[in-house]
């Protein structure tokens, strides 16, 4: 498999070329793939191992044709990825934005530490992605800054992480504000507690594992 047989938007498979990603990674082989088909995806990946990207691919490339489809819509998000840290919201919000460079796609980052008048602000400017942890997009929902309603596609990264530092309530709370979504769910270990939390999100969930 290869970046080009994906049929991606073509902005997207220059984006892909210009960050020097030649050849899919072995996660981004199998999960991409799917991830487009629409499927709900529990995934074991390593950070190192090109996971970011084997879900921002497919993000990247359903916003880019849901916006083409409507462009003059105002716009909630229509994707969202959840991660333990702040650091690791930043890496992937950058990321986000190399592969969306030159396409109708913005990002938000919502996490502690930054003022939350500048977040609320953008977020009302209109995003494609959210990028965020569960404590301040708690603060946001809980507030009415924030309507997920729209998210099709809910990415949940390194879930054992997430689990460790205690955010499972407000995980599931998050995922209650949302309407059916598509399921990307990663995680370097899947325990029994992963797995409960990704099957009761979605009952027909493809393990990948590389
Ligand atoms: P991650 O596992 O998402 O933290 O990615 C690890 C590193 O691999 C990051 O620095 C990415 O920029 C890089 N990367 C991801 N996919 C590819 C690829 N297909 N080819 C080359 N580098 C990649």
């Amino acid at each position: 498999l290869s970046f080009s047989s994906c049929s991606l938007p073509e902005k997207l498979q220059q984006n892909l070329e210009t960050a020097g990603y030649e050849v899919p990674t072995p996660v981004q082989m199998q999960a991409i793939p799917a991830a487009l088909t629409g499927k709900n995806l529990l995934v074991s990946a390593d950070t190192g191992s090109g996971k970011t990207a084997s879900f921002l691919v497919p993000v990247v490339s359903f916003c880019t044709r849901l916006r083409h489809a409507n462009s003059s819509k105002q716009k909630k998000p229509a994707a969202m990825v959840l991660a333990p840290t702040r650091e690791l919201c930043v890496q992937v919000e950058e990321q986000a934005k190399l592969l969306g460079k030159g396409l109708p796609f913005k990002t938000a980052l919502v996490v502690g530490g930054d003022a939350m008048a500048g977040q609320i602000y953008r977020i009302q400017q209109g995003v494609e992605l959210i990028v965020g942890t569960p404590g301040r997009l708690i603060d946001l929902l809980t507030k009415h800054h924030i309507e997920l309603d729209e998210v099709s596609i809910f990415v949940l990264d390194e879930v054992d992480c997430m689990l460790q530092r205690g955010f499972r309530d407000q995980v599931m709370q998050i995922f209650q504000a949302l309407s059916q979504p598509q399921i990307l769910m990663y995680s370097a270990t899947i325990s029994p507690e992963v797995e409960k939390m990704a099957s009761s999100m979605a009952k027909d969930l493809l393990y990948v594992s590389v």
